[in-house]
């Protein structure tokens, strides 16, 4: 029954509650398939199995009494950046090994509530940086459309599980791009909401301004699914905001007649990939076919975007970071001097990645810097949210390519940052403005997945999910999958 893996979550969720399939069956296929085929991908750093079959019972008995929510008995991976009770939480980083959580993320919390069933923990890029998921300490995932290519990042692990049927859903962080880009590298969909949207409770904090946690699913349904379980105001996330949660999956219907999109013509450079270009083109033009007028703007802004990032996330990171000394958090390495500990723990504990984003973003917060960098980037972070509200006045939702190139292989960019940071210039836009973007699966080119963006306004996603979703309908893309044999 490995078609079970391959089954949508909205009907798994039909056949579940029709009794058709159990959720132990659909949780032992899942389970199978990550022993048939996580040698070769490595999504996973830690597995759940047996507290996952026990869930699983725990969901049928719910299920059978009548009481099942969307994602009851539905099995789903973690990144590793989100605290569980009942498992290790690394963030991919040797300093976390073994790290056990006193408390589960709200995240987590929603969906123990909402009966899923947890398979285990996926890989990341270590505290979330990069582009690839090769700065994990724990090993490079691989794309599961092709073993040589990265999954891209940091939410490699969240992306490949999915896409190589190890999980119906997973859930991944977003700072600049690190659930789109993956998404997009690995032919699925993945989703950044609005900053505010979804407590951050419990992610191991990278930029706390740009942070959000999202869905990757096989089609927007299902990611809309898992939005509307994981969303709402949290007390012990103070940016989370007290807007009700609609019901994320009532507005996909295909009929987008009417509807404004937005094309920016800064998402359009030179390097872009031509397969690229060619089935964003082509996606433009069923846009146009499923009804919605297409209206050419600008966000002049767009290219101070990567500059402003790479200034904000590693300063926020530099603070954020500051905790994992070896006394609250992180591997204690006992030393002569507590000056010599601090720095055995950190120097032995964090990668080389890691310790270039601290040492960058210590430069940009210290003293006679901070106004020529760190404050500067805010202003620009300002002009490039003001193009977005400008662009909202007249559109409904804006359309882009998710990444310039399509997943590129192991080893190509990591003696290059510059290169590696430059796959994520068109999803960093939307965390500086804090504004909602899907990556689905528009196409193929060189035989590996393209994607395409659909940007929403703040707390908007039902708009943004309505356009991903006829997209998706009106094509087979998200059909496919990698073969794995
Ligand atoms: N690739 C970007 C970075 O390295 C974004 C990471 C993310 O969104 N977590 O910072």
């Amino acid at each position: 029954m490995s078609d079970l893996v391959w089954l949508s979550v909205a009907d798994a969720r039909r056949k579940l509650d029709a009794g058709e399939i159990s959720s132990v069956e659909l949780t032992e296929a899942h389970l199978r398939e990550i022993d048939r085929v996580d040698e070769r991908v490595h999504s996973y750093l830690h597995r759940s199995g047996d507290l996952a079959l026990e869930q699983a019972a725990a969901a049928d008995k719910r299920i059978a009494a009548g009481d099942a929510a969307p994602l009851t008995g539905i099995p789903i991976a973690l990144k590793d950046v989100l605290v569980t009770v009942d498992a290790p939480t690394t963030a991919g980083s040797k300093i976390l090994e073994g790290y056990k959580s006193p408390f589960d993320a709200t995240v987590v919390t929603k969906l123990r509530d909402a009966g899923a069933v947890f398979l285990g923990k996926v890989n990341t890029d270590e505290f979330a940086m990069g582009s690839s998921t090769e700065n994990s300490a724990y090993g490079v995932t691989r794309n599961p459309w092709d073993l040589t290519r990265v999954p891209g990042g940091s939410s490699g692990g969240a992306s490949a599980s999915v896409a190589a049927g190890e999980a119906m859903l997973s859930l991944g962080s977003d700072t600049g791009g690190s659930i789109r880009q993956p998404a997009g590298f690995c032919g699925i969909v993945g989703l950044k909401p609005t900053y505010g949207r979804v407590s951050r409770y419990g992610l191991i904090a990278f930029g706390s301004s740009l942070d959000q946690i999202g869905p990757f699913a096989r089609s927007v349904e299902d990611a809309a699914m898992m939005l509307g379980t994981i969303s709402g105001c949290d007390p012990h996330d103070s940016t989370s905001v007290p807007l009700d949660v609609p019901d994320f999956t009532i507005g996909l219907n295909g009929d987008l007649c009417g509807m404004k999109l937005g094309v920016a013509r800064e998402y359009r450079v030179d390097g872009m990939e031509p397969g690229v270009a060619a089935s964003t083109d082509a996606a433009i033009a069923r846009f146009r076919d499923l009804g919605a007028e297409i209206v050419e703007i600008s966000l002049p802004h767009t290219k101070y975007a990567l500059a402003t990032y790479y200034i904000t996330a590693p300063a926020e990171a530099s603070a954020n970071l500051a905790r994992f000394d070896g006394v609250r958090f992180g591997l204690s390495k006992q030393a002569g001097s507590l000056r010599d500990m601090y720095e055995r723990t950190r120097g032995e504990g964090f990668g080389p990645e890691v310790k270039r984003r601290i040492m960058l973003g210590t430069y940009a917060l210290s003293s006679g810097y901070y106004d020529a960098y760190y404050v500067k980037a805010q202003k620009v972070r300002t002009l490039i949210k003001a193009d977005f509200d400008a662009a909202f006045k007249e559109v409904d939702a804006i359309v882009a390519p998710t990444s310039p190139t399509v997943a590129f292989e192991i080893g190509a960019r990591t003696d290059d940052p510059v290169a590696m940071y430059l796959a994520d210039i068109w999803t960093i836009p939307a965390n500086m403005a804090g504004i909602p973007g899907v990556a689905i699966p528009c196409g193929f080119s060189e035989g590996m997945p393209v994607s395409l963006q659909v940007f929403g306004k703040a707390f908007d996603e039902a708009t943004m999910l309505k356009v991903a979703h006829a997209y998706e309908q009106s094509e087979n893309w998200h059909k496919q999958h990698p073969t794995l044999a």
